[in-house]
């Protein structure tokens, strides 16, 4: 039998009364059917029409009487989607990985961040949830003080496209490490782990033809441009430590396909059904339509 997940265990106390999410949730429910085992997660379908409008659209009506749908999500992990309604369900907040956390706490929620990313790139959840979330990679790995390790990255290639971004920042991140920690000693295994992912080795190639030597892909260093929330009036808060441009492994182009916005072209779509998609700003910028991407 099933187990029942309710909205309540992901309404967070603080936000429950916060007017956008109220404005969001609406009446109509999803009950989504998750995974192999088929999990019951009842979530309200305003905030899949904001987050979600692919899945919105695939919810089947159940009864004209009670506004409820069904979804089935079978090739979905649950702990996944579970993570998803937790961040809807606060408002589009992404969890952060902590210096205070247990380092297996740490490599538990950054794993997760990563399944939540490919989720979202294979259902085109919402660029801006996408962005926080590569953001909150890059900040755990600056935590940890460590770098996606081979297993982590080869899985990054074995679930995304070849335009994610997640890929672009594992490959920078080899760059990196290839200038700054790979000694001759290791080099070997270097090889041994390209040349067993060609994919991955042909990107990193592209990556060193534009790679600055010595910038840490895991920082977001804009260089005090104006408008950056993260340095706010703290100019000096990057002195002194390399980085790349902080929208640098965001998405912010895109192509709308009968509601839906997506990363890449779907190659069926004639040129009258898809329009060119750019984001109107990024949450991490302040001044419209300056600093941005
Ligand atoms: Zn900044
Ligand atoms: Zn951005």
């Amino acid at each position: 039998m099933s187990e029942q997940t309710t909205i309540q265990a992901f309404v967070r106390q603080d936000q429950a009364g916060d007017p956008t999410i109220t404005d969001m949730l609406g009446s109509e429910m999803v009950v989504v059917a998750v995974g192999k085992v088929q999990e019951k997660i009842t979530i309200h379908k305003g905030l899949l029409d904001n987050y979600a409008p692919a899945m919105s659209k695939a919810a089947v009506l159940l009864s004209t009487q009670a506004p409820i749908f069904e979804l089935d999500l079978p090739n979905v992990d649950v702990a996944v989607f579970k993570l998803f309604a937790q961040v809807m369900y606060s408002g589009g907040q992404v969890p952060s990985i902590t210096a205070t956390m247990l380092p297996l706490t740490q490599i538990v929620l950054i794993r997760s961040l990563a399944q939540l990313y490919t989720f979202f790139e294979r259902y085109h959840i919402k660029f801006e949830l996408c962005n926080k979330i590569m953001d909150r990679i890059q900040d755990g790995y600056v935590v940890m003080k460590t770098f996606p390790s081979s297993d982590f990255a080869s899985s990054i290639y074995k679930n995304t496209s070849p335009v994610s971004k997640l890929r672009l920042f594992a490959t920078s991140c080899l760059a990196y490490q290839l200038r700054m920690e790979v000694d001759a000693g290791q080099l070997d295994h270097f090889k041994d782990f390209l040349m067993a992912h060609p994919e991955m080795l042909k990107d990193f190639l592209a990556t060193m033809k534009g790679y600055v030597p010595e910038t840490d892909p895991r920082n977001r260093q804009c260089n005090g441009e104006p408008g950056c929330t993260e340095c706010g009036s703290n100019k000096e808060r990057m002195a002194g430590m390399t980085g790349y441009w902080p929208c640098y492994f965001h998405i912010h182009y895109g192509y709308l396909h009968n509601g839906i916005l997506k990363i890449v072209r779907p190659a069926y779509a004639t040129e009258e059904e898809v329009e060119m998609y750019t984001d109107p700003g990024c949450y991490l910028w302040n001044i419209d339509g300056h600093g941005a991407y």
